[in-house]
């Protein structure tokens, strides 16, 4: 891939991003969950360069991001009135979508499926960008394949620097854990992915059921699914129960043992535990949005740290937490210990 000088544009010049991607050029952006890389989504030679930056499986379809219903009404040929509900509720917000696609819609977009992941976000640097342009913009997350989203824009500049042409810095993100990803084209309603929106939100208003409930049944809905994902470099052990901090420490000194650095992933008040280990703290005990807004940093700091083993305690699967759970058990790849 020929080399690139990435510029680092402020949100004054949204005109300047909106100008390369009309040129058929990938832009990252900031959204309320994490960076974007965004291109025409109506151009396929364009977004098949998002596919190229990120090193991203052409299996893996993307979602469109809108500036509001109208322009999604051009996107899908149906809206059911549970899913008109549920954008009329959450939208802007970090609520996808899955709807049946027109015709508009490359193939290269939605990988070959014929339904399309849409949004609309909310942050105000994304919404006066989707405005600047006259067409709706796919968008992935920010970052090389596998790696954790990026929530700033020197993450960005880590991974894609010299991929892409430029980064609107819109400083860091908002919510930290991408979009939540609903399944529209099947009742009830089936939850993909668990993100910012989530299910108990949901089920306030419609029915859906999770992922999980449909284990074993078909293959997954949701190609982007069967990746690794959210990966550090370092090895992830997730350990949950009680003897959590017991374990930890069992574990650390095995692994100390044979020369390896070690970091720790738990709460403030929880540190104590861990004496003369390295600690990335998770924030105040409890507080899910604050640990969510963090995550992918710690796991890019983990690297940052060297640290070749990190071992993560567990948190509750309740409101925010079954998305953050899920990134967890992804940077995990099932080294999951419960005690
Ligand atoms: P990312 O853009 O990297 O945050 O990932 C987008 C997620 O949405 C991936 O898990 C995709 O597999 C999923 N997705 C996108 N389009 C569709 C679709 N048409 N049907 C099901 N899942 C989709
Ligand atoms: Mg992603």
């Amino acid at each position: 891939m020929e080399e690139l000088k990435t510029k680092l544009l402020q949100p004054e010049e949204v005109g300047r991003a909106a100008e390369l991607l009309a040129q058929g050029e990938v832009v990252a952006f900031p959204t309320e969950t994490v960076y974007g890389l965004g291109a025409n989504a109506l151009d396929p030679e364009a977004v098949a360069k998002i596919f190229a930056a990120k090193g991203r499986p052409q299996d893996n379809p993307l979602i469109v991001h809108c500036t509001g219903i109208g322009q999604v009404e051009e996107l899908v040929r149906d809206i059911p009135p549970a899913a008109r509900l549920l954008m009329e509720r959450f939208w802007p917000g970090p609520l996808t979508l899955v709807l049946p696609k027109r015709e508009v819609v490359p193939e290269v977009v939605t990988a070959g499926l014929d339904t399309v992941a849409v949004r609309v976000p909310d942050h105000p640097v994304a919404l006066r960008l989707l405005q600047a342009v006259s067409f709706p913009l796919a968008a992935p997350s920010a970052n090389l394949s596998g790696k954790p989203s990026p929530t700033r824009a020197e993450h960005v500049l880590q991974d894609l620097g010299g991929r892409i042409p430029a980064i609107l810095d819109g400083g860091e993100t908002g919510w930290g854990v991408e979009s939540t990803v609903l399944d529209c084209t099947t009742w009830p309603f089936r939850l993909l992915r668990p993100g910012g929106v989530t299910l108990e939100q949901l089920q306030e208003l419609v029915e859906v059921v999770s992922r999980a409930q449909h284990a074993g049944e078909e293959p997954p809905r949701s190609p982007g699914m069967k990746y690794a994902h959210y990966a550090p470099e370092a090895e992830v052990f997730l350990v949950s129960g009680p003897g959590a901090a017991g374990k930890i420490l069992e574990l650390s000194e095995a692994f100390e043992e044979k020369g390896l650095k070690v970091g720790v992933m738990t709460w403030a008040e929880r540190a104590v535990l861990y004496p003369g280990l390295t600690v990335l703290s998770m924030g105040h005990e409890g507080d899910l949005p604050g640990l969510a807004n963090k995550l992918y940093h710690l796991l890019r700091r983990a690297d940052e740290l060297g640290l070749k083993v990190l071992l993560v305690e567990a948190v509750g699967e309740e409101h925010l937490g079954l998305a953050i759970m899920n990134r967890l058990r992804k940077a995990a790849k099932g080294r999951e210990i419960s005690t």
